[in-house]
């Protein structure tokens, strides 16, 4: 099964983009500070570094890091790496091409992430062979149609704007103690020009991450394109033969649920489809001719 990028990613690469212009913005502001005289210089050498980020060395880093799982020793190694093998042999790609990675986790669930990272919970080694085997084709899934590449680069390109709006955000709260403090004191003066200096950071935070009055939108089409890479990955497991035990993994999942699936709005952000949903649409799949 050959690589393809899907509709999911080519969503997630659109709603990237105001994000990367402001995080290129920030770069270009930490330029014009820190090398006034190439002031772009900074930006372009982070722009470029985006290339190392697939690099195995800082995706070890970036898998303990930001999922905080761990490799496999001797005997989880055993139990994972036959069926990660069987199910790249299916698909036709070589398995040593991702790396195999445990999360601490009582849930049985597994991730794939990066250009390379494929990791399952110590739970999900306890699930029968041919159910180990569903999920990990769900994940390749996820590598083949470009989602978690793309998620990568995402989060790389987020990384100074998102880091922008939490400064911003700190020195909105701080302003506002001094502001309130002041007031109690009775500076009235002092806490006005306070709140103004906090308007003009807020302004100035707007102006440089416009993205940022987008969000209503973007979290919702950003959410809807999560859904659709799910569906898209248990798709790709179905085609590789694995339909019927992801649709058993799936229920087994539905029986240890807690509460009622998500309605509403909190549907509409969920990054996940139902159980239900799933189950149906996997059911689709594999009973098209
Ligand atoms: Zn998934």
């Amino acid at each position: 099964m050959s690589r393809r990028v899907d509709a999911s990613t080519a969503v997630d690469f659109v709603l990237l983009l105001p994000e990367l212009l402001s995080s290129l913005m920030v770069m270009g502001l930490l330029g014009s500070f820190l090398m006034p005289r190439s002031p772009w210089l900074i930006a372009v050498v982070w722009l470029l570094a985006s290339a190392l980020i697939f690099l195995p060395a800082a995706e070890k880093v970036f898998a303990r890091m930001k999922f905080r799982v761990r490799r496999p020793n001797e005997s989880e190694l055993g139990h994972l790496l036959r069926p990660w093998t069987s199910v790249c042999r299916v698909a036709g790609v070589p398995h040593d091409r991702y790396t195999l990675w445990i999360e601490e986790s009582d849930g049985v669930n597994a991730l794939a992430a990066g250009g390379h990272i494929v990791a399952v919970t110590r739970s999900a080694l306890r699930l029968p062979p041919p159910q180990l085997e569903a999920i990990l084709a769900h994940e390749l899934g996820h590598h083949l149609s470009g989602h978690a590449w793309m998620a990568h680069l995402g989060w790389y390109y987020s990384v100074p704007a998102r880091l922008s709006v939490r400064l911003a955000a700190l020195v909105l709260r701080v302003l506002d103690a001094v502001g309130r403090f002041l007031g109690r004191l009775g500076f009235a003066f002092a806490e006005l020009a306070v709140g103004l200096c906090g308007l003009f950071l807020l302004i100035a935070l707007i102006s440089l991450n416009p993205w940022l009055l987008l969000l209503p939108v973007t979290s919702l089409l950003l959410a809807w394109s999560s859904r659709l890479a799910e569906t898209r990955a248990d798709r790709v497991a179905a085609r590789l033969g694995y339909g019927q035990d992801l649709v058993d993994v799936l229920r087994m999942w539905m029986r240890n649920q807690v509460g009622p699936s998500p309605r509403g709005r909190r549907a509409l952000l969920a990054t996940h489809p139902s159980h239900q949903v799933r189950i149906a649409k996997l059911m689709g799949h594999m009973h098209k001719p």
